[in-house]
């Protein structure tokens, strides 16, 4: 290993500490999709204390931040925290250690500044994962469009290098029909929950001709005023997911059919709401997962065999079909811990939380070395995204 490499592992056991208990502030302190204004501020601060360049609020996101390390003119690179949480479970995904991990990395990279080959180092911190799209908001904003390659850790019950995303669309129906009393005059009503019950039967026997990675999952969110009312308004929502983005799309518009063929056959009328921000699925990088595998050997850390079955939906997916992006999967949990579990939660301060963190962030610092350090591998990334290998 190169001395600058050694030094960077060096500096994170150094900031351990420092790390560890940021983790737990932010974990002790759990804020929803664009609330987290704490975290926003801690982690900004953490960076500007190590000499990075903080600008807040970036792509007009209040609690999203951009700390920027230059060391001359070269590529660009981003390490991306996220740092929201969910509701009732608080850090039940871990998202403080993905900060953390991720703020580690630029302030053991800073503690090398002087040996670091001329480029950018950027820590992006981007909020709202579970369902704000905080991702989508920084992309349409300009924030990735000079950045070369970005990587992000996700905490999990295992090492896993690569863990398929499915692509997620998130659509609405409202159905509107005629209010009659559904005993007296039955035969005057135009029934809206039959429509939502006849899209859900026709969602299920779609579901017996889809491929088997594909998710179409509902909730009734509106079903009638009371039993002696025929419905005139009822209404529900779906998220679609699949592996590819044509898939996804054109799975997406067999679930608007299910909805349209429901009211015909019921007479409603029918309104689809779109979503904003749909998740894309995770495009795979060989090239940078390859380096981040070298490095993550030279912590410790042991990877496992790549579970195919297991697929949630990020925004990550997003940026990582704009520029190459990873997102290795880190153990913070023993094995076998479901995420958005109570035990999760429990496990993103524990002990094994710690050596996780500390892991990824010396992997994460050392990639980015790597890519600093030889931008041929940011030529090779950028081919293979490209899909000219
Ligand atoms: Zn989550
Ligand atoms: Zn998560």
């Amino acid at each position: 290993m190169s001395t600058t490499k050694t030094q960077i592992a060096q500096a994170v056991d150094r900031l351990a500490d420092d790390l560890e208990s940021l983790s737990r502030r932010i974990h002790d302190h759990p804020e929803l999709a664009y609330q987290e204004v704490q975290a926003c501020g801690w982690l900004s601060d953490y960076l500007a204390g190590h000499g990075f360049k903080v600008e807040r609020g970036v792509a007009g996101v209040e609690t999203a931040f951009r700390a920027t390390l230059e060391t001359g003119a070269g590529p660009t690179i981003a390490i991306l925290c996220e740092y929201d949480a969910l509701p009732a479970i608080g850090h039940a995904c871990g998202h403080n250690v993905i900060a953390t991990s991720g703020a580690g990395a630029g302030a053991a990279l800073a503690a090398v500044r002087a040996a670091l080959p001329a480029g950018r180092i950027q820590v992006i911190g981007t909020p709202a994962e579970e369902g704000g799209g905080g991702k989508v908001r920084l992309i349409d904003g300009g924030v990735f469009q000079h950045v070369d390659a970005a990587m992000m850790i996700h905490g999990f019950d295992r090492w896993i290098l690569h863990q398929d995303l499915l692509g997620i669309v998130r659509v609405g129906f409202e159905f509107t029909g005629k209010a009659a009393h559904a005993s007296a005059d039955p035969w005057e009503g135009v029934n809206a929950l039959d429509a939502v019950i006849q899209t859900f039967n026709n969602v299920s026997m779609l579901r017996q001709q889809i491929r088997p990675e594909t998710r179409i999952h509902g909730i009734v969110t509106q079903g009638g005023a009371a039993p002696n009312i025929i419905p005139e308004n009822a209404a529900c929502t779906f998220y679609v997911r699949a592996a590819k983005l044509d898939e996804m799309w054109a799975l997406h518009k067999r679930v608007i059919a299910c909805a349209e063929g429901a009211a015909t056959a019921t007479g409603c009328t029918l309104k689809v709401v779109e979503f904003e921000a749909p998740y894309e699925p995770l495009r795979r990088n060989d090239t940078l997962l390859e380096l981040f595998r070298a490095n993550m050997q030279t912590t410790g850390a042991v990877e496992s065999p790549p579970i195919p079955d297991r697929m949630g939906s990020s925004d990550i997916g997003n940026v990582s079909q704009v520029i190459p992006a990873i997102q290795p999967m880190v153990q913070i949990a023993p094995f076998g811990t479901p995420i958005h579990s109570r035990a999760f939660e429990a496990a993103a301060v524990s002990s094994l939380a710690r050596t996780g963190m500390c892991q990824a962030a010396k992997t994460m610092a050392m990639t980015t070395y790597d890519l600093l350090a030889d931008p041929s591998l940011i030529t090779r990334a950028r081919a293979e995204f490209e899909g000219a290998r």
